[in-house]
């Protein structure tokens, strides 16, 4: 049987914060997503489309913001123990495909690092694991730079 699942996640761009897309930094980016952890957009919405998928309710069930131990988390920590909980209902991704949106900056890049840095996390290849960028087209809030989502 083959299951699917979605997740969609949007965080707030900040001064002072590191940009963090799939576990990767990317360098040029002036400012940052805020978040209880590392605010890594993309990869929290892979992990709630991977509990989505094994019905295994949404990341804040998981790792709620409330909790001082996920203060600063790592997300690729995170989405390494969420493959951990789909392994012991013996569930694994096939593949994964996510969409970022975020205005700034070009992030196509970062996209072969990004894929990598995901599979590996999910003990997959990297071309089980498609990333897409686009841009708000300057409408809502993407677009005005106040944040990036995923989905
Ligand atoms: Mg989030």
């Amino acid at each position: 049987m083959t299951r699917s699942g979605i997740g969609w996640d949007s965080h707030r761009l900040v001064e002072g914060r590191p940009l963090v897309l799939g576990g990767v930094r990317v360098p040029e980016a002036l400012r940052g997503l805020s978040g209880h952890s590392d605010a890594d957009v993309l990869t929290h919405a892979v992990i709630d489309a991977l509990l989505g998928a094994a019905g295994l309710g949404d990341i804040g069930m998981h790792f709620p913001d409330t909790e001082e131990r996920w203060r600063g988390a790592d997300s690729m920590d995170l989405l390494r123990t969420t493959l951990s909980l789909l392994r012991s209902e013996n569930l694994a991704p096939v593949n994964v495909d996510a969409t970022v949106v975020c205005e700034t900056p070009r992030l196509s890049p970062y996209r072969d690092e990004m894929r990598a840095s995901l599979a590996s996390a999910m003990g997959l290849p990297a071309e089980a694991v498609n990333v897409k960028f686009t841009t708000a087209e300057r409408m809502g809030f993407v677009g005005r730079g106040e944040g990036a989502a995923a989905l």
